[in-house]
């Protein structure tokens, strides 16, 4: 009896120092994760500013419809700079429907201003690579801007300038469909300039002058060689990942990822499950989303009352019928390829939350560390981590801004 005593006494002080154990890695990743310098260079934040129940300066729960990001939880997490997304789904592109998408555009960045001005001693506008840092050490967050779609610039290549002026470091030349600028790697018409458009060249050289990143994350395979043939500089998929891992033609071939080396520039994976891992069908899911998107005309052409609604239905949708995630490990998959096809200096992390990104360990800003966690797991240096975290985006950055003429 009393050897069955010591045995249980044994177990109870293994689990114990296990526990112990497990308790003080988690606290060591967490110092760890907190003191690298980390950056997301992709999260569409800025569509909630304007809505009247968000508050980017308090706390909100992602799991009750308060979204991915906010200022609190960006410290909690231990984001220290992220970039907004002003972003414009691609509409007619007559010139009536160009200049509202402009003036759209230019709202959002005003949307920007304005909760970095109530919240100045949370948050700061990042205009430089070195920003980054310089903001994180005063205590505050570095917000920088990317416009995601091109579609604001219209056919106008003074847009291009006045983005820039307005603080936009990085286009993504287009979104789910063809522009005036590129096609795009999921518009269903199919191809429509076979790559860049003529226009779509004067951008990319606009850019260059500009010192602007260019984001070929969105584009067509043709739009991405005709952009690497063209540019001066190196080029950032804000939010793509690995299509050897997830056949999805959002995500880039190991062809593509090899002439991105070959560039010196930067795939930014992201965290948006679908271009994570392919998962089994949802059907039931998919043929609700459908009703939701019918009732509300394609989410086209919806005043603002209407469109709060489409949101409320296509949120209780998702509430309703919960999307099975890919997970953190997941993730890694990609981190893993991507380096072992070209090395460790061409990839990051641009999440795309608020744009659709979640993972079932990684559902909001506050889990970010868990990608850390799986890297140092998988036996990743921690500057491996963190060239991931910033290191590799930054270069590209600097490389870009030194570019400018
Ligand atoms: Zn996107």
């Amino acid at each position: 009896m009393q050897q069955i005593k010591d045995f249980g006494a044994v177990v109870l002080f293994i689990m114990t120092s296990f526990s112990l154990l497990a308790q003080q890695n988690t606290d060591n990743v967490s110092q760890f994760h907190q003191q690298l310098l980390t950056l997301d260079s992709h999260t569409d934040t800025p569509l909630r500013l304007s809505r009247s129940n968000f508050d980017i300066g308090i706390k909100n729960d992602a799991r009750d419809g308060g979204g991915k990001i906010d200022f609190p939880r960006m410290k909690e997490g231990g984001l220290d700079a992220v970039f907004f997304a002003v972003f414009i789904g691609q509409g007619d592109r007559d010139e009536a429907s160009n200049l509202k998408a402009k003036q759209q555009a230019l709202k959002i960045f005003d949307d920007i201003d304005l909760a970095l001005k109530t919240y100045p001693e949370m948050a700061s506008l990042a205009l430089a690579s070195k920003d980054a840092e310089r903001i994180n050490k005063e205590g505050k967050l570095a917000i920088f801007i990317g416009v995601e779609n091109g579609y604001p610039v219209g056919k106008d290549i003074r847009m291009v300038e006045t983005l820039y002026d307005r603080g936009a470091r990085y286009i993504t030349l287009s979104h789910s469909y063809n522009n005036d600028i590129c096609d795009s790697s999921t518009d269903e018409k199919g191809p429509e300039h076979g790559g860049l458009s003529p226009f779509g060249e004067e951008v990319v050289r606009e850019m260059n002058r500009l010192g602007m990143m260019v984001d070929v994350s969105h584009i067509s395979d043709a739009a991405f060689f005709d952009v690497i043939a063209l540019t001066e500089q190196p080029v950032i998929a804000s939010h793509s990942n690995a299509r050897a891992i997830c056949d999805h033609p959002r995500n880039m071939t190991d062809e593509m990822l090899l002439a991105l080396k070959e560039n010196g520039g930067v795939a930014q994976l992201c965290v948006l499950s679908s271009y994570v891992k392919t998962m089994p069908e949802n059907p039931v899911r998919d043929s609700a989303f459908a009703v939701v998107r019918q009732k509300f005309n394609g989410f086209k052409d919806l005043d603002d009352e209407q469109m709060q609604q489409a949101r409320e239905a296509w949120y209780a949708t998702d509430q309703q019928f919960p999307a099975v995630l890919a997970s953190v490990a997941d993730l890694v998959d990609h981190v893993d390829h991507i380096v072992n096809l070209i090395g460790i200096d061409y990839v990051g992390i641009g999440t795309d939350f608020d744009g659709g990104g979640a993972l079932s360990d990684c559902y909001d800003v506050t889990e970010i560390v868990n990608i850390t966690r799986e890297l140092l797991r998988r036996g990743y240096s921690e500057a491996d981590i963190q060239k991931i975290w910033s290191g590799n985006f930054l270069r590209v950055f600097a490389a870009v801004e030194a570019g400018a003429i």
